[in-house]
């Protein structure tokens, strides 16, 4: 399985959604925040490099100095904590590559940025992480719903509220 980004930030957040994503439960993705937040994309560092491929995972830009620097660009800071293990598995994707990189988070809305670096540590949790949600996705029914405070912003409340 292809694990992405995205799914552990999902794997993160809930892991309930997790697994609607990775087995294509798509609700309405047509949504003003998935706009805006091209739009920040676009309007941040428009004059570097941005969207850079390396092996499996896409980032949202590299700046290559005395080290490697990944930046992964955020809407808000709402989702916090799920948005740093997204970057933390890029940083460790990278290393597996021999390209070893600082992160940084950036939510230009906000004029906040956090920096990030991969220690021994995180890069266990990151392994155990990809093993877990390999696991989750192929269950064959959702883990039930849990509560938390952006389930009113998620693209599956109403599945997950009947
Ligand atoms: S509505 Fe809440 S429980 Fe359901 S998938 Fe979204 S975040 Fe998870």
């Amino acid at each position: 399985m292809r694990v992405t980004g995205v799914m552990v930030q999902y794997y993160v957040a809930c892991k309930r959604e997790l697994w609607f994503f990775a087995n294509q439960i798509n609700m309405n993705y047509d949504n003003d925040d998935i706009s805006i937040g091209r739009h920040i994309h676009e309007k941040s560092f428009s004059r570097e490099k941005k969207n850079v491929n390396l092996g499996d995972v896409s980032f949202d830009f590299v700046k290559t100095g005395e080290k490697n620097t990944i930046f992964e660009i955020k809407k808000s800071s709402k989702l916090e904590e799920p948005v740093r293990y997204q970057l933390y598995y890029y940083l460790w994707n990278a290393k597996k590559l021999g390209k070893e990189a600082d992160g940084v988070l950036v939510y230009p809305k906000e004029k906040k940025r956090e920096k990030l670096t991969l220690t021994p540590e995180k890069e266990h949790e990151i392994e155990h992480i990809i093993k877990d949600i390999e696991k989750i996705v192929s269950q064959p029914l959702p883990p039930p719903v849990v509560i938390k405070p952006y389930c009113k912003r998620c693209t599956y409340y109403e599945l997950c509220m009947v």
